[in-house]
């Protein structure tokens, strides 16, 4: 499980390639792709199929027989977008010798982790027809979508050296627009600036480099740690962790319980707050469970009685406890590198664990014999949240937050238990197969 958790993360350096990774992963078993704009009525519900758009992938499969009246859905949600450094729209400047990249920060990064990293770049790109008869552009922009990503060390943002800074160590100071500027060359400003690069890059004209989302990646494999490699450490396992583990359970699953449409959603944009027309604050979900009852026959009443007796699980990295800093956690809730996957609960929601959801959970943990451990957030830190609690109130469906456990949370590198992937994929698959 963790050698295919690694080559998913290394297929994923934006969440473009991660929404990609999860329709291959899902076709290969069988599972029909549509778009978000055609018709689904004529898709075999029961055969599965997969919708992608942009960095979102939604994806179900419906037991064998579903009488309308009974229908409920087993969802599973987890987000493919990462805290990182992107490129800005104009990013070429030049100083001191120096060729720079501007960019912005995406999200809660920890900024210290990105320093003196060897940084790759990834995204999506849009680039103009050139004949106008080029297949899966959009006629209404002349252009057409092409995912990119280069491996090659480009870019790093150098660190001051410490007989520049001699109080570096007590307490790093960074800001944002000044000390984050990676640099990706030397000489003078030239002609031939990122959009050039690009051109070059995909065989095409600058001019037909229109825009771009581009972000950058550090370059360092995935890797076992400690000494028993009872550890991983990768980047990005905040959240990839969980889209892998979700489509894993639906891939693998034999077939969902009859009744049950098994879902798995993987939103972009939870890291900026979700409120995007791909984010989980968006209606793409009840939409397409709305239009995926409709495929099963059932009608508007009978779909909003399906989401009443439906539960999604909201699957998403979770705090371990730091050995160097006990004191930042709540001493009776103490989460364990491969303790099995992590309920967690807050009650001001910003977990939408509420009692019976989290008996749910404890329930596919069971079925999937593997051990669970239980969050609760120090009272006197901000708690962060997930998906959960915005996809409770957009749809009112009940909702439990779980997830793996995992030190260093937004760093450019993170740290895993290497037996939790495991666990967390048998939970969840455990929670689509139940009846
Ligand atoms: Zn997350």
């Amino acid at each position: 499980m963790l050698d295919s958790l690694f080559e998913f993360i290394e297929a994923s350096p934006s969440p473009f390639h991660a929404a990609a990774a999860a329709v291959d992963r899902l076709t290969a078993v069988g599972f029909a792709e549509a778009g978000r704009s055609e018709s689904w009525s004529e898709l075999d519900v029961a055969r599965g199929f997969v919708v992608r758009d942009g960095g979102t992938v939604v994806a179900v499969r419906a037991g064998a027989a579903v009488d309308p009246e009974r229908l409920r859905f087993s969802v599973i949600g987890a987000h493919t977008d990462s805290p990182n450094l992107r490129l800005r729209p104009q990013p070429d400047s030049s100083a001191l010798g120096y060729r720079q990249l501007g960019v912005e920060v995406y999200g809660g990064v920890l900024l210290n982790s990105w320093l003196d990293r060897d940084l790759g770049l990834s995204g999506r790109v849009e680039v103009r027809h050139t004949d106008g008869s080029e297949a899966g552009g959009d006629p209404a922009t002349g252009s057409r979508t092409v995912l990119w990503r280069c491996d090659r060390a480009l870019l790093r943002v150098p660190q001051l050296a410490i007989h520049l800074d001699r109080e570096a160590n007590d307490g790093l100071k960074l800001d944002r627009q000044q000390h984050m500027t990676p640099v990706w060359g030397l000489g003078e400003p030239s002609a031939t600036g990122f959009r050039e690069f690009l051109a070059d890059e995909l065989a095409v004209e600058p001019h037909a480099v229109l825009a771009w989302d581009v972000m950058a990646h550090d370059l360092t494999p995935p890797a076992r740690i400690g000494r028993d490699s009872e550890m991983y450490a990768a980047a990005r396992i905040d959240n990839l962790a969980s889209c892998h583990a979700a489509v894993e359970a639906l891939a693998c699953l034999d077939s969902p319980a009859d009744n049950t449409a098994a879902v798995i959603v993987l939103f972009d944009h939870e890291e900026i707050g979700s409120d995007s027309a791909t984010g989980a604050g968006s209606p793409l979900l009840a939409d397409a469970l709305e239009r995926i009852a409709q495929s099963l026959d059932a009608g508007r009443e009978q779909y909003l009685r399906a989401v009443a007796r439906s539960l999604c699980v909201s699957a998403d990295g979770a705090h371990a406890v730091h050995p160097n800093y006990p004191e930042r956690h709540e001493p009776q809730h103490l989460p364990l590198l491969n303790g099995g996957p992590v309920i967690k609960t807050n009650v001001n929601v910003r977990y939408a664990t509420d009692a019976r959801t989290h008996a749910r959970f404890v329930a596919a943990c069971d079925a999937a014999d593997v051990p669970h451990q239980v969050y609760s957030h120090r009272g006197n830190l901000p708690c962060g949240s997930t998906i959960g609690p915005i996809t409770a109130s957009r749809l009112g469906m009940s909702v439990v937050d779980v997830g793996s456990p995992m030190l260093s949370m937004h760093s450019a590198r993170e740290l895993g238990g290497s037996d939790d992937p495991a666990m967390l994929t048998a939970a969840l698959e455990a929670f689509l197969a139940e009846s």
